[in-house]
């Protein structure tokens, strides 16, 4: 009954706490929210409650927005939050704590991950890359010698990695994701229909309607949703449809792609010969966008699949890494 192993996913967007043999047991947003005199007041869902909403004396952070360590306090609290909340506050034992991290951080930000993990209680820190848990939580046998390429589309980043023998061999990763989608979906309602609508609503339209590549007639959805007009300055409602969503990412989906094309042009040969044969994996919520695997393979001319609950993967794949720590060190950074 007592949790002595932790796995965590610090996303961009989400944070996932995977236990082994008990599986998922914490998924809530990287939210924390401090007051002006800097204490933290919430953390987690109960923080994202308060974004946009908060008064002045409280600031609602994502303290990993971009893919980066914005405030190592914050990341502190919430890393303390979340590993309180998995293992008890009151605890006889310190848990070892495996925390993914995007692939693209310094080595000063891991570093800063590491000590604040250890003075949230951690009796040991390891932090393993992304890419490399989400193809490990996606099944993937990355101890082989032959090449696996994951593409994680996250919250606030994205990135790819070529994998073999439990490391990376190229990665890329861009500051883009399903956060990014949702603004450019507010930004083009703003521009198209001059109507403001909230970010939950750019969220929500994106999931329901939205897909990568534009569709064939017979299969365009659409939707009426409620904002306030620009002019007037009134609520009003306004249909938008699929097609309107495919039109607004388009940057930020070919950010993707070209990222995705320079780690396959950066990667060897021979491993690419592999990738080519065994086609790539897609991890992240924003793989779930409609269409983004058929978008990515026709782009590249790779195949590419999404994995299996796409959103758990790095999490999963934090949990099997500490419970078999031997096999997987090659890919992991240990405390000291
Ligand atoms: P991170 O690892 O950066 O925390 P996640 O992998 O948790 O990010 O993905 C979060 C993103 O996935 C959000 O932008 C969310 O809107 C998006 N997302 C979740 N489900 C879907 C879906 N069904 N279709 C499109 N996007 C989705
Ligand atoms: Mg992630």
């Amino acid at each position: 009954m007592f949790i002595k192993k932790i796995g965590i996913d610090l996303g961009t967007a989400n944070t996932l706490v995977h236990v082994p043999k008990k599986g998922i047991i914490i998924n809530e947003p990287s939210v924390v929210a401090v007051t002006i005199d800097n204490r933290v007041m919430a953390v987690g869902a109960e923080a994202k409650e308060m974004l946009g909403r908060t008064p002045d004396t409280i600031v609602a952070y994502q303290p990993l927005k971009d893919g980066v360590i914005a405030d190592y306090r914050v990341t502190q609290a919430m890393l303390k939050y979340f590993i309180d909340k998995a293992a008890g506050s009151i605890r006889f034992f310190r848990p070892e704590v495996m925390v993914a991290v995007p692939a693209g951080i310094t080595s000063t930000e891991k570093r800063a991950v590491i000590d604040a993990t250890m003075h949230a209680g951690a009796k040991a820190a390891y932090i393993i890359k992304e890419p490399v848990a989400a193809a490990i939580g996606a099944g993937i046998p990355i101890g082989s010698a032959s090449g696996n390429m994951i593409i994680d589309i996250g919250g606030g980043t994205s990135e790819a990695a070529v994998i073999s023998l439990g490391g990376i061999v190229s990665s890329g990763s861009v500051r883009t994701g399903g956060s990014k989608f949702d603004q450019a979906i507010s930004d083009y309602i703003k521009k198209k229909y001059g109507l403001a609508i909230g970010d939950r609503t750019a969220e929500e339209i994106k999931i329901k309607i939205g897909s990568a590549i534009p569709l064939p007639e017979t299969e365009i959805e659409s939707m009426e949703i409620r904002g306030r007009d620009m002019v007037a300055g009134l609520p009003k409602v306004i249909e938008v449809t699929s097609q309107d969503v495919t039109e607004a990412i388009q940057d930020e989906l070919s950010e993707i792609i070209q990222m995705v094309k320079s780690v396959l042009q950066e990667t060897p040969p021979e491993l690419s010969a592999d990738v080519m044969d065994k086609g790539m994996i897609l991890s992240g919520g924003g793989s779930l966008l409609r269409n983004m695997d058929e978008l990515i393979s026709s782009a590249t001319g790779v195949s590419s699949y999404v994995a299996d609950n796409p959103l758990l993967c790095v999490a999963k794949g934090t949990g099997i890494a500490l419970e078999s720590l031997d096999s997987y060190k090659l890919s992991v950074l240990a405390t000291k």
